[in-house]
């Protein structure tokens, strides 16, 4: 579904190089729960921009559904970019819109109906549990409550994967496991392929099937989740479940 081949990403400060991704080769399999673990700077969020087609690797191929990102034209990249949905940590919804007109934003480029949008929409709050907040803005409601506008919106325009990035560090861990139940109902119910990164050991315990550890830019293990936990080959994958004893 997602195929890292030797995947680096390069950037140039001045003289100096950063190194975000290393060499990453790394597979996603179709309706599996991905998790990428590491700290602050390994390279995680660069690595989701390269499979959301925000950055192209500076060497290395990246294929999503066995198509090469770096063969697409612009307007390919932008229709291949609707089959990807995303959340974010600060959920970035627009506070203008009221949460109904936020899921419907997505669905405004797809040629759908006003009727059509309204069934698309309410369709998905029903999903998420909210359908009695449709007309509330989103400073009028709880940081859970944002979260499930986000995965709403990502969910729109159907896609067949789902990215996230840091989705649950800002709640409190009550409600980050309702999210968490929530994006294993969207795996599991809707059959979408989700890949997440996260600093957080329990988010990757409660919810993905594969992990991969990355360290400076480079995955330094992956596996089965609880291959790599129950038998861990680097120091820093054991600093991970240390935090969760
Ligand atoms: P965090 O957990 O803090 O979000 P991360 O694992 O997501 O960290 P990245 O944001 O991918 O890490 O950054 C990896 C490295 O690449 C860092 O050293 C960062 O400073 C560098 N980097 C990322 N994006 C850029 C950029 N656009 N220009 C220059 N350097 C960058
Ligand atoms: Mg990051």
């Amino acid at each position: 579904m997602i195929d890292f081949k030797n995947v680096s990403k390069t950037f140039r400060l001045g003289k100096r190089e950063v190194h975000a991704v290393n060499n990453v080769s790394l597979t996603v399999n179709e309706g599996e729960i991905f998790g990428v673990i590491g700290f602050s700077g390994a390279g995680k969020s660069t690595l989701l921009r390269l499979v959301n087609l925000l950055e192209r690797p500076t060497t290395g191929t990246v294929y999503i559904q066995n198509i090469d990102v770096n063969s697409l034209s612009s307007k390919e990249l932008r229709a291949r970019r609707q089959n990807i949905g995303m959340i974010f940590q600060n959920f970035n919804l627009f506070n203008s819109r009221t949460v109904a007109g936020n899921i419907a934003y997505p669905l405004k480029l797809t040629g759908l109906s006003k009727q059509g949008i309204k069934n698309r929409v309410e369709e998905l709050l029903r999903f998420v549990g909210l359908s009695d907040k449709a007309n509330d803005f989103p400073n009028q409601l709880s940081g859970g409550q944002k979260q499930r506008v986000g995965i709403a919106r990502a969910l729109a325009t159907s896609p067949d994967i789902l990215i996230c990035d840091e989705a649950t560090s800002a709640l409190d861990p009550e409600t980050t496991a309702e999210i968490l139940k929530l994006l294993k109902k969207v795996n599991k119910d809707l059959g979408i392929t989700i890949l997440l990164i996260t600093h957080e050991m329990h988010v990757i315990q409660s919810i993905c099937h594969k992990v991969a550890v990355m360290e400076n830019g480079e995955v330094i293990e992956s596996g089965d989740v609880f291959d790599v936990f129950t038998n861990p080959q680097h120091l820093t994958t054991q600093r991970f479940i240390q935090s969760v004893q």
